[in-house]
C-alpha cells in the first residue's frame, strides 16, 4: 500500500472537552505522521460548503450548528494506506456500533458529535486538504 494523505478534523465536541492531544496521541499510536495541523473557527460558509454533500439530509442544520459552534483542529495525516487507516482508528460513525479502542468508541458523545472527520477517499482527501491548507503549510 502506498503512503497517502488524509485530511482530518478534531470536531467541536472534542476540542471543546480538552481532548486535541488524547486524539491525537491515538493517530500517531496508530502509525500515522500529523504533518500539518492548526486550530481555526470554521465560518458557516465552511461547514455548509464541506458538508454540502450532506444537504439535504434531515441532520444538515443540526451538523452545520455544531461544527461552528467551538474550535475545530484541522489536519493532514500522511501514512501507509492513511485515508482506509485513520477511518479504522475512528471508528464508525454512531459511537454505539464503533469497534473497541477506536476514537469514537472512547471518545464520540452521539452520532453526530462524534470527535473527528476523516476523508474516504482520495479524491475528497485531495480537496478537503486543498480547502484548509495552503501548500507551504504542509511540510511533510
Ligand atoms: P465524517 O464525514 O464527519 O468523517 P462519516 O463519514 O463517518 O463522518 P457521514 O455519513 O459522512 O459520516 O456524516 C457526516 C457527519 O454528519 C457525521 O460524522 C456526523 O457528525 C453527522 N451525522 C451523520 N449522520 C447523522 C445523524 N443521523 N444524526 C446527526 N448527525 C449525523
Ligand atoms: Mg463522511
Amino acid at each position: 500500500m502506498a503512503i497517502q494523505r488524509t485530511f482530518s478534523i478534531i470536531k467541536p465536541d472534542a476540542t471543546k472537552r480538552n481532548l486535541t492531544g488524547a486524539v491525537n496521541a491515538k493517530i500517531e499510536a496508530a502509525g500515522l505522521r500529523i504533518i500539518a495541523q492548526k486550530r481555526i473557527r470554521m465560518t458557516r460558509a465552511n461547514a455548509e460548503t464541506f458538508y454540502a454533500v450532506h444537504k439535504d439530509r434531515p441532520f444538515f442544520g443540526e451538523l452545520v450548528e455544531f461544527m461552528i459552534s467551538e474550535p475545530v483542529v484541522v489536519q493532514v495525516l500522511e501514512g501507509e494506506g492513511a485515508i482506509a487507516k485513520y477511518r479504522e482508528v475512528m471508528g464508525a460513525t454512531d459511537p454505539a456500533e464503533a469497534a473497541e479502542g477506536t476514537i469514537r468508541k472512547e471518545f464520540a458523545l452521539s452520532k453526530g458529535e462524534n470527535s473527528v472527520h476523516g476523508s474516504d477517499a482520495p479524491e475528497t482527501a485531495a480537496e478537503e486538504i486543498a480547502y484548509f491548507f495552503a501548500g507551504m503549510e504542509i511540510t511533510g
